[in-house]
């Protein structure tokens, strides 16, 4: 039977880009679609490349920002004129963004670490973001993420019933701080006798993640990122 809704939105494919410069575009794409059949209730999603300022249509519902090396995705977007359009299409309302590693750096208002002479970022998170927060030395490591957030407690429809989960870190950057009280810690790092390091934040509709969900078979942060879009839809 057709769904119907208030807005008339519930049966429109839901349209979901992918920042493609660098990283994982098709490993996210794969995740996204196993996420969505996990999910049974979102609507067929159509998942598209964005690399110019013309792919920002406003029709987008999602973004992802995935890895990569944040210096060089932001050399990217100056180079191609899409940093404007980006924060523009960000910033209206009813659009829902992620970003992975790099990803987080970029969103970050402010950022520790950074390559001489600095780097712009796109701002759209209060918090202070240390670059390759874990060392240079230390490229690669995997570690049980704490997820702090009910939403994201593993379950069937997630594709886990884990509560806590499987963090692929490169090079990874951390959360030092959060600056407004508008930003829900998503999961963190326990460390003994030591503070939480965090790794997954949100605010409103942008999230972020300083490891690599779409590397590994948890589905979650694909789902609950698929979620935040359908709650979007919802409200409007
Ligand atoms: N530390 C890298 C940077 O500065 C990010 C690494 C990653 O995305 N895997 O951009």
């Amino acid at each position: 039977m057709p769904q119907t809704g208030l807005n008339g939105n519930e049966n429109r494919r839901r349209k979901i880009g992918i920042l493609e410069v660098q990283g994982a575009f098709q490993e996210h794409k794969v995740a996204l679609m196993k996420a969505k059949k996990c999910l049974h209730t979102t609507p067929e999603l159509e998942v598209m490349e964005v690399r110019h300022p013309d792919h920002l249509v406003s029709d987008m519902d999602g973004l992802i920002i995935p890895g990569g090396e944040s210096t060089t995705i932001s050399l990217f977007l100056k180079r191609n004129n899409m940093e404007e359009p980006l924060r523009n299409w960000i910033q209206t309302k009813g659009h829902v963004v992620w970003g992975t590693c790099a990803g987080m750096i970029l969103l970050s208002r402010f950022t520790e670490n950074q390559k001489d002479g600095g780097q712009p970022t796109l701002g759209m998170l209060d918090t202070v973001v240390s670059r390759n927060f874990f060392g240079r030395q230390v490229h690669s490591f995997e570690a049980q993420v704490t997820v702090r957030s009910p939403s994201l407690a593993g379950n069937s429809k997630m594709g886990t019933s884990d509560s806590n989960c499987h963090g692929v870190f490169i090079r990874a950057p951390a959360v030092l701080k959060t600056t407004s009280s508008d930003v829900q810690v998503l999961a963190v790092l326990e460390r003994p006798e030591q503070k939480d390091v965090i790794v997954a934040v949100q605010q409103g509709d942008v999230m972020a993640t300083a490891f690599h969900p779409e590397l590994t078979d948890d589905l979650r942060w694909h789902s609950y990122f698929l979620t935040m879009i359908e709650k979007v839809k919802e409200q409007r």
